[in-house]
């Protein structure tokens, strides 16, 4: 079967996505969400009053520098206001509501105060030290807050008085490892036997792409089983992933499931790693078939699987990754065919983005995802990555300033 480009399976899987439906949810739980309409209008003007921004005393610009009388004193959420006539201040704190007749602030530390008199040396401008109602947002005022809600957005959204939001539910993603070698991690191993490192690894991949996920029970090289879970995980999930017997072993079942009792698409994709990729319906869910081996389910999950969530929480389109340019320290080999994508470590130095590899390039060696920060592009119709040239760089950790 002739491979089929990364771009255009990327087309065709995305064509299967939808958005999932909307939900209400308290502030507290709104992190990472994705409001179903940005678009919020702010019903209250943010401050709702002109107030203090330092400790010190409101008075009038006009009568300074000179000698006032202190009148009294407002605290934040202070409700009765003292008025500040000619000849007098009073005592403010930070955040209070500025006292009529007053039009700045002087901050305690330039005003010298004894016993009821206050000593002001420098004349104050007008509005000094005063935040004015509004300054932030404005009642009527259109705040849009696209992509998902960052703590100081859910703050913006709290401080216009909003309590509750309308978001993107978290797609529900079932995790299934196949594999007759299989056992839990922290089980110990007998003959033949290899620890799950997909089935958390790519749990975790769905909550940093902003799914929920929901890790099965492992399954083994059989038949009837992996079809009655995946039925299973149909009905359950919005999306099914699994890792493993999606290649033409003698026991990879994923794809006759899918065949018998869902629909199929199967594609050998030309990347590196990853090469397998099932794609099928089953029930209402997508089933995405991915590679055992760690790396190439990884990097399968990165290209295919997040912006399939992405997609389903109404995130524009793509992985949401930082993509940059960076050069290799060394030339790094690749299959001639396909579009490596190999684990390194990007840094930036000396005004440019450099690229080295992260350890071993074999898609059982999992260590060098664990301990790089990006995955190097590297295309279709050459034999290597060379120093001589630049390449597009997904970065999926810190981006340091020092390779070393
Ligand atoms: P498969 O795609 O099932 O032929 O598996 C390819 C390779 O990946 C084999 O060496 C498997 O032992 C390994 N593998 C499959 N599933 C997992 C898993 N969940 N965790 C770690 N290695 C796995
Ligand atoms: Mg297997």
């Amino acid at each position: 079967m002739a491979l089929l480009s990364l771009d255009e399976a990327y087309r065709r899987l995305l064509a299967r996505a939808h958005r999932t439906d909307a939900e209400r949810v308290s502030l507290t739980d709104a992190v990472g969400r994705v409001l179903t309409d940005p678009k919020v209008t702010a019903a209250v003007d943010v401050p709702p009053f002109a107030n203090s921004a330092m400790d010190g005393f409101a008075l009038r610009a006009a009568g300074t520098p000179g000698v006032l009388r202190v009148v009294g004193e407002v605290a934040a959420g202070a409700r009765e206001l003292p008025t500040v006539e000619a000849g007098t201040a009073v005592r403010i704190m930070t955040g209070a509501p500025l006292p009529p007749g007053a039009d700045a602030v002087v901050p305690i530390e330039d005003a010298t105060e004894r016993e009821d008199r206050l000593t002001v040396p420098d004349g104050v401008p007008s509005a000094a030290h005063v935040r004015a109602a509004a300054h932030d947002t404005r009642a009527g005022d259109e705040i849009c807050l696209p992509g998902e809600l960052t703590p100081a957005g859910i703050g913006v959204l709290a401080s216009i008085g909003i309590g509750a939001v309308e978001v993107r539910r978290r797609p529900i993603v079932a995790i299934l490892s196949t594999g007759d070698e299989l056992v839990g991690p922290g089980e110990s191993l007998g003959p033949g036997q290899i620890h799950d490192a997909n089935g958390v690894a790519l749990a975790a991949a769905a909550i940093e792409a902003g799914a929920t996920p929901l890790l099965l029970p492992r399954l083994p090289d059989e038949a009837s089983p992996i079809e009655s879970a995946l039925v299973d995980a149909a009905r359950q999930a919005d999306l099914v992933v699994t890792s493993g017997g999606v290649s033409v072993g003698r026991h990879d079942y994923v794809r006759a499931v899918l065949e018998r009792r869902g629909s199929l698409d199967f594609w050998r994709i030309a990347v590196q790693p990853g090469k397998p990729l099932a794609v099928g319906a089953l029930g209402g869910a997508t089933v995405i078939g991915l590679p055992g081996n760690p790396v190439s389910a990884l990097v399968t999950f990165e290209l295919f699987v997040r912006p399939f969530i992405r997609f389903m929480l109404d995130l524009d389109g793509g992985d949401g990754r930082l993509h940059v340019r960076a050069t290799p320290t060394q030339r790094m080999t690749k299959d001639h065919a396909r579009r490596a994508f190999l684990r390194v470590s990007v840094w930036h130095e000396d005004g440019g983005i450099h690229a080295r590899p992260a350890g071993g390039q074999q898609s059982s060696q999992l260590r060098p995802l664990a301990d790089g920060n990006a995955l190097l592009v590297v295309p279709e119709g050459v034999d290597a990555a060379e120093t001589t040239q630049t390449y597009e760089a997904i970065v999926f950790g810190p981006l340091l300033l020092t390779g070393r």
